[in-house]
């Protein structure tokens, strides 16, 4: 076939993608995976169509799609495998003895419940604030830890942050228990005393709570927030969102709004990514982990641009001490570079941004397993408790070795992509909210 009756092809498959009903395909029924030889994948320039790519191996590219678009794959005549079996769920269904849809991993209201009684049964030690309101309502919470919670000491603070991407429910876990940890251990390890004592630890487990929510009752695939977009469609992806080289270029986001990595309308669009920007913009953050899920990689900025951060030796150094020190517990070996050339081109994401307006250490931590023929983002409860061993060394050498230096170091600020008249930009005007007490 010519190269002008593939385009054809691929044109009139694109027109049949656009025709479906993006909002129900979307959103009531659940996707599944599909293989689609690559070859056939890059001469069909099915590249285009904006599918939720989960990897490429053996020549072949796997997708999660729609009822709509495998219809409309199958219509154009693209040979594609279902595999049901290979990416289900190591578990499907309900699994934990109470019958939690989401077994052991925490849904938006247990960690929520579990951060109050964190703060209730750590009072001297734990504070649990309400950083900002998500687009359905929920709370997005911050628990500071930290000795004498109520006063600002001036000391670095640290942030450890989740959920971003609602499918990620490993993300969760990990910065919470690390707070739960550093909050029953502080009487009885003098390290983790000596470093509650001299930061101010913040835990933000879940950034994208209405994600969250919907990836655990509807639709498990579910990544971005749930923004009701203009054409119909939902989400925009929280972690392509943030205003440092937001929309620089079409690689790193999606002007898309039904693509996986939508931008969203303007930088800071978002109320989750205020929550988090007014947290950070607020006090002297020393280091940064923002933990996503899959692929045991370990990744510094830039990721909007392939050259190097300003400080890279530094950055490398760090993030390589980081997966030393997991390797040590159990020999889990997490790659390392930057985010750019190790993973793939980003614009908008937490950690170009804390770099970007501060210079301070920003990291992503990609959690296990290390691709999706691992289990992708279906980790098995029983892997929850190794998955945040491994990580403890990291964030407590993370936490503790933050200093003071370098605060406030602006290294560039790019020009930002002018905004559409209507896209709401409004800034996050409060302070951190305390909120009431655990038994109101
Ligand atoms: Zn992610």
């Amino acid at each position: 076939m010519s190269a002008r009756r593939w385009l054809m092809l691929a044109a009139g498959l694109a027109l049949l993608l656009a025709a479906a009903p993006a909002s129900a395909g979307n959103d009531r029924e659940p996707g599944r995976v599909v293989g689609i030889a690559k070859r056939e994948f890059t001469a069909k320039g099915l590249s285009r169509l904006g599918l939720d790519l989960l990897l490429e191996t053996e020549g072949r590219i796997y997708a999660v799609v729609t009822p709509d678009e495998s219809a409309a794959l199958a219509a154009a005549g693209v040979r594609f495998t279902l595999e049901p079996d290979r990416f289900a769920p190591a578990r499907p269904g309900p699994v934990s003895p109470s019958g939690d849809i989401n077994g052991a991993y925490h849904s938006y209201p247990e960690i929520e419940t579990e951060m109050r009684l964190l703060e209730r049964d750590h009072p001297g030690l734990a504070r649990l604030y309400e950083l900002g309101e998500s687009l359905e309502g929920r709370r997005v919470y911050g628990l500071k830890i930290s000795d004498n919670p109520d006063q600002d000491e001036g000391e670095p603070a640290v942030l450890f942050v989740g959920c971003h991407h609602a499918r990620e429910w490993i993300s969760v876990e990990v910065p919470f228990l690390f707070g739960r940890y550093l909050l029953e251990n502080y009487d009885l390890d003098p390290a983790v005393r000596q470093l509650v004592d001299a930061r101010e630890i913040w835990v933000i487990p879940v950034v994208n709570p209405d994600g969250l929510e919907y990836s655990i009752h509807v639709y498990r695939y579910w990544r971005k927030n749930r923004r009701a977009n203009p054409d119909g469609s939902f989400g925009v992806d929280i972690n392509r969102n943030y205003p440092f080289a937001w929309g620089t270029d079409d690689l790193g986001s999606s002007a898309v709004p039904s693509a996986e990595d939508y931008r969203g309308p303007g930088p800071s669009s978002e109320p989750e990514t205020r929550a988090v920007e007014q947290l950070f913009s607020g006090r002297d953050v020393g280091a940064l982990v923002s933990f996503h899920s899959f692929s045991q990689t370990i990744l510094y900025p830039w990721g909007y641009i392939s050259s190097p951060a300003p400080t890279e030796p530094e950055l490398r150094t760090i993030g390589e001490t980081l997966a030393g020190l997991i390797a040590g517990v159990g020999g889990t070996v997490y790659a390392v570079g930057q985010a750019a050339s190790a993973l793939y081109l980003t614009n908008g994401d937490l950690t170009d941004w804390t770099y970007g307006v501060s210079g301070i250490p920003s990291y992503t931590i990609e959690l296990p397993p290390v691709d999706i023929l691992h289990g992708g983002f279906f980790n098995s409860e029983a892997d929850i408790a190794a998955i945040f061993a491994e990580n403890l060394p990291a964030m407590m050498y993370l936490a503790g070795s933050a200093s003071q230096t370098g605060f406030r170091r602006v290294i560039r600020k790019p020009e930002l992509r002018r905004l559409p008249a209507d896209s709401p930009r409004t800034r996050f005007p409060g302070k951190v909210i305390r909120i009431e007490s655990p038994d109101d």
